[in-house]
């Protein structure tokens, strides 16, 4: 049996319908830009598979960190114990995250991290002896991973309408867009003034999943604002816009009033291996300091703060704060924003927007713009045959390269981008 055979035989994929006669794409090996096939393709990387990735793949810093790493301390029980690596990535993340952030804890992925955020806002409430703060305020169309926890907080969609029953009340709010300001921020307001609120948790400036929908720090800033004025816990997933996306470390750092906690993945390790951060202020943190048991915070995985994850995003970290890296992200963010100049008159295009190193253009189509848009179906294949691998969400294309590309191979994307726009 062939490999794709041997796949379909024993494989389950994610987000990956069960139906006859789709076959994978066999990757035997990457490096930098590229993913290298079985059957001799090269096929350039322009979404960080699934936005992980910041510095290419395969990078000889990372992999020299975890074979080292690896030769070490592999593993150990991190309650009880601890680590340089773990230590050392702490200090990091605190240098470059808000003041107000003071202890990091460590998880497994983007869902953990955002799963930790939600239990240690509502064991805060829980601890200060508050009964009455029980809800969550988020955004409609959000997503914050795939466990039970941060799938109640998501969208409430085809993803989710399964698990419907079982996910818990959650108060959501628009996204604000010019034009309903007023009304959410009024809608807010109402929810927050009922003393009720334990927390609000969104995608700072980006709704990634959603379709890369943009909205205003300063309207986040409102809301943060009012949240702090009636003691609502603000949580920030960062997991995707965290570490250079959206031009700056953290979407966050566009704020000028700071979340309470932050939770970071993705491209925490640079895209190599998975763990998931969520930190908090000292004051969520006051609230767990007691002699009393039921005060602990009785969370944690096997593999919290796994020595290699850490040793791997202490080395991404390295890179990211070169100069060069900065550099970059201040060039892709550059280009970007001219390829959007450039095609956002194009008849076909319905909206076109940028943030940092994130490009994203909404296609003009018969359908309304959702991830199950049917025009998918040919943005995907159309190209992946030019070997360039994007992975629209319905209708929404967008462009998320690691911060080593160069321009030429980005202008390969734009073309194709072009052609297709062309095409249709
Ligand atoms: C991807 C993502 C998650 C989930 O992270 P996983 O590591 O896939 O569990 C959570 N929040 C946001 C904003 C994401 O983009």
């Amino acid at each position: 049996m062939s490999w794709l055979e041997r796949d379909n035989e024993s494989i389950w994929h994610p987000f990956t319908q069960l139906v006859d006669g789709f076959e994978h794409i066999m990757v035997e090996r990457a490096e930098g830009m590229y993913l290298h096939t079985s059957d001799g393709r090269r096929i350039l990387d322009a979404i960080s598979s699934w936005w992980v990735n910041l510095h290419g793949h395969s990078h000889p810093k990372i992999a020299e960190a975890v074979a080292k790493q690896a030769q070490n301390l592999e593993h150990v029980i991190f309650a009880g114990f601890t680590h340089a690596p773990a230590i050392e990535l702490a200090e990091k993340l605190l240098s470059i995250l808000p003041d107000n952030q003071s202890k990091i804890f460590y998880s497994d992925n983007g869902s953990t991290a955002n799963e930790v955020a939600l239990k240690m806002a509502f064991q805060y409430w829980y601890n200060r002896g508050n009964e009455e703060r029980k809800k969550v305020i988020a955004f409609e169309g959000a997503y914050h991973g795939d466990t039970f926890g941060a799938m109640s907080v998501g969208d409430r969609g085809p993803f989710s309408a399964p698990f419907s029953p079982f996910l818990f009340d959650v108060d959501f709010i628009p996204m604000p867009v010019k034009g309903n300001e007023d009304e959410v921020i009024q809608k807010f307001y109402q929810l927050v003034e009922s003393d009720q609120v334990a927390a609000f948790i969104f995608e700072p400036l980006v709704l990634g999943s959603a379709g890369m929908k943009m909205y205003d720090a300063s309207f986040l800033d409102k809301l943060i604002n009012i949240a702090h004025d009636n003691d609502v816990i603000c949580i920030a997933d960062e997991v995707f816009t965290g570490f250079g996306r959206t031009g700056k470390h953290f979407a966050s750092d566009y704020l000028e009033n700071k979340p309470d906690i932050f939770c970071l993945s993705k491209g925490l390790t640079g895209g190599t291996m998975a763990l998931g951060v969520t930190s908090s202020t000292a004051d969520i943190m006051e609230a767990y300091k007691s002699t009393d048991i039921m005060k602990t915070f009785f969370h944690g995985h096997s593999f919290t703060a796994n020595p290699i994850a850490c040793a791997a995003s202490i080395a991404s970290f390295e890179l990211l704060m070169e100069e060069d890296t900065q550099n970059q992200i201040t060039n892709i963010s550059h280009w970007q924003s001219e390829f959007k100049e450039k095609i956002s008159k194009h008849p076909k295009v319905l909206n076109s927007r940028v943030l940092g190193t994130i490009f994203a253009l909404e296609l003009k189509t018969e359908s309304d713009t959702s991830y199950v848009n049917e025009v998918r179906h040919k943005l995907y294949p159309f190209f992946l045959e030019r070997n360039i691998l994007l992975r629209p969400l319905g209708n929404i294309i967008y462009i998320l390269p690691p911060y080593i590309i160069k321009k030429k191979e980005l202008e390969q994307v734009y073309s194709a981008v072009e052609e297709m726009l062309e095409s249709l």
